[in-house]
């Protein structure tokens, strides 16, 4: 796999890590549990999300690191069970994007040009698959509206990006924050790169949790973390391996490189759309 921004590589080599999904919020800001209520952390729990490194965000609760969870999200009856199809494995959240065929516009918002050639390619790789859902580029006013954010390393993790999962009613999460700040993607942002991170956020919009949730510190490196899964159910997808599913474009921290659709994702993909 290629990897991306030289700087970045000297970086990881001086242990600080890059990820998708900034790692541990709780590092970055050390007091973001005090700030939610223990009833609120228990419906986070209950939805099989980590109560750990919670972190109040204007529009709901920062959790896992780069989702957020709306009060809708934490209000809602969990009914759907999880994908599984492999042991570091695709999963979905309790809602996905309904009215199939459907196609979603996407518009990037006040970003310099390599994240709109970014988020054309992302567009295309998803487009490509043939699925039910189709994504389509607007100037602005899109379903998905990509914004950029300003936010520098902390904790040894950095943010490259953050969205949310779909709403009760069947419609795609509407928000995706790309971080600008140089030390996500560099003073020379590659594009392929940032596609990925699009790609990614772009998975939890319609619905796809971390493929490592079970145990993030399979791309995020650090002690074992089990997300935990209470009160959802799981399906496992014949013939998908049992074994670490490398490379998934779900995982939740980067390691620097272009990752898009592995085998696995693609059977994922089309198992939900
Ligand atoms: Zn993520």
């Amino acid at each position: 796999m290629k990897k991306f921004f030289s700087t970045l590589v000297v970086v990881s080599a001086t242990t600080l890590l890059f990820n998708a999904c900034k790692k541990d919020a709780k590092e970055a800001v050390p007091n973001a549990a005090s700030e939610v209520s223990q009833a609120t952390l228990s419906k986070i729990s209950s939805l099989g999300f980590s109560a750990e490194n919670v972190h109040k965000v204007d529009n709901g609760y920062l959790v896992e690191g780069d989702i957020i969870l709306t009060d809708e999200n934490l209000n809602a009856p969990s009914a759907s069970p999880n994908l599984i199809i492999a042991q570091e494995e695709q999963y979905r959240t309790t809602n996905l994007v309904k009215g199939l065929p459907r196609i979603i516009t996407v518009s990037v918002t006040n970003l310099p040009t390599v994240y709109s050639d970014a988020t054309n390619d992302a567009i295309n790789r998803y487009n490509a698959q043939n699925l039910q859902i189709k994504f389509q580029r607007v100037s602005s006013g899109g379903a998905i509206d990509i914004i950029g954010f300003n936010e520098g390393p902390s904790g040894g993790y950095i943010t490259l990006g953050s969205s949310g999962f779909p709403t009760s009613s069947g419609d795609p999460y509407s928000q995706i924050k790309m971080n600008t700040n140089q030390y996500a993607y560099g003073s020379n942002p590659d594009a392929g790169y940032i596609a990925s991170v699009i790609q990614h956020e772009m998975g939890h919009c319609i619905g796809f949790r971390h493929t490592d949730y079970m145990n993030r510190a399979y791309s995020c490196g650090g002690r074992h973390s089990n997300e935990g899964s209470a009160g959802v159910g799981a399906i496992h997808i014949p013939g998908t391996p049992s074994k670490a599913d490398a490379n998934s474009f779900m995982l939740a921290c980067s390691d620097g490189s272009d990752r898009s659709f592995n085998a696995n994702d693609v059977i994922a993909l089309n198992y939900l759309y």
